[in-house]
């Protein structure tokens, strides 16, 4: 892990978003870590943070694009800084990403994709697949977070401030579990 990823894991833990103890994941599985990003965007200075360090990510683009909800005050704030268009794609009635409400990215526009976090990668592929077949550029995808291996979306290279490989337990084998630790549910936990 580089200093940089050291720098961003602190500011994740610092603003409640990234916790250590011992949890139940959504698959079921038991980790010692918990991450919720929308906790890193709570605060001006936080996400200012953030944005600067995901430009340095970007090449010049015209546009950039957000799947809804965790991404957008994350991809505002990056478009805001590059004086750029901010454009976001939402799930429609039929369940697919759709850029809606008249909002649009012209054809032949070079457009970089923001997410908060990409772990199977399905929101993101999406708004990629569906730019690409507007006639959009799509340079690159970043994310503040990544929990698996994924290098590229549609040929498009993706890129993250930080890789978080939590390790996770079943219940039976859950070294934390073994120990006795008391479950915490991270809605309710306070910082
Ligand atoms: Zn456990």
């Amino acid at each position: 892990m580089s200093d940089n990823e050291h720098i961003i894991l602190e500011r994740l833990r610092e603003s409640g978003a990234l916790l250590s103890g011992h949890f139940q994941l959504s698959s079921g599985l038991h980790s010692e870590n918990y991450i919720q990003c929308a906790k890193a965007l709570v605060r001006p200075g936080d996400v200012q943070f953030f944005a600067l360090e995901l430009i340095q990510l970007l090449p010049l683009v015209d546009y950039i694009v957000s799947p809804a909800i965790g991404a957008l005050v994350i991809g505002y704030k990056v478009a805001d800084i590059m004086g750029i268009p901010f454009v976001f794609a939402e799930r429609g009635g039929d369940g697919k990403m759709t850029i809606r409400r008249g909002l649009d990215v012209p054809a032949g526009a070079r457009a970089a994709v923001i997410e908060d976090v990409v772990t199977t990668g399905g929101s993101v592929r999406e708004v990629v697949q569906l730019l690409q077949k507007a006639g959009v550029k799509v340079l690159k995808v970043v994310s503040m977070v990544r929990r698996n291996d994924i290098r590229n979306f549609e040929g498009t290279p993706f890129a993250s401030l930080v890789y978080l490989n939590f390790e996770q337990f079943e219940k039976e084998a859950c070294p934390l579990c073994a120990r006795g630790l008391e479950m915490e549910k991270p809605g309710s936990r306070k910082n």
